[in-house]
């Protein structure tokens, strides 16, 4: 389920054409939480040609058990709140070509992949809460998995691991993008 009806779903995984990414004006490269972001912002559109190449996300369907509609601030409820990512490859078309539809058989050789893009939505539902959204380029497939990858220090030290829309995310991509199979299956982290 997404709340922004440009952001595709899983069914359009694979496809190639022009995407419209919701982006927050001052999100981009950044991380900013949830209770930082202001009420009111604009969404801005980043505008890739590119495959998509899969999502995964932490939204249940079904709410948490907690009084009143939607959940307190700092209670966590997948229903009200959640996190959806996609993964994308740049399509890069030969000048003058304007989709792959258009593409003659002799311009065919001259499509070249660009870079992968990384894009992230905080999702809420609650009153009063906006969506956040932002994304990242990399032209590196083992970079998307560290960008991909969840970090922090427990008592047990420093851990590394893929949460599960990350990983979900990473496995649909697999099918449609062999660099980044390859950087999946020889990941260091699980
Ligand atoms: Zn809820």
């Amino acid at each position: 389920m997404s709340l922004h009806e440009l952001l595709p779903d899983a069914s359009l995984a694979g496809q190639v054409r022009r995407w419209f990414l919701p982006v927050n004006p001052d999100a981009r490269g950044g991380r900013r939480d949830a209770a930082s972001r202001p009420a009111d912002t604009d969404v801005e559109y980043y505008q890739p040609y590119a495959r998509f190449l899969g999502l995964g996300t932490s939204h249940t369907e079904t709410h948490r058990d907690h009084p009143g509609r939607f959940v307190e601030r700092g209670t966590r409820c997948n229903a009200c709140r959640w996190f959806e990512v996609r993964i994308f490859r740049e399509v890069l078309l030969p000048d003058g070509v304007a989709s792959i539809e258009e593409l003659s058989a002799a311009d065919a050789s001259r499509v070249q992949l660009g870079e992968y893009v990384i894009h992230s939505s905080g999702m809420s539902i609650v009153d009063g809460e906006v969506t956040f959204f932002r994304y990242e380029t990399t032209r590196s497939p083992y970079m998307v998995i560290e960008l991909m990858t969840t970090r922090q220090t427990t008592d047990r030290g420093p851990e590394a691991f893929l949460a599960k829309p990350a990983a979900h995310a990473l496995a649909e991509a697999a099918e449609f993008d062999v660099a980044l199979r390859d950087a999946y299956v020889n990941r260091a982290v699980s």
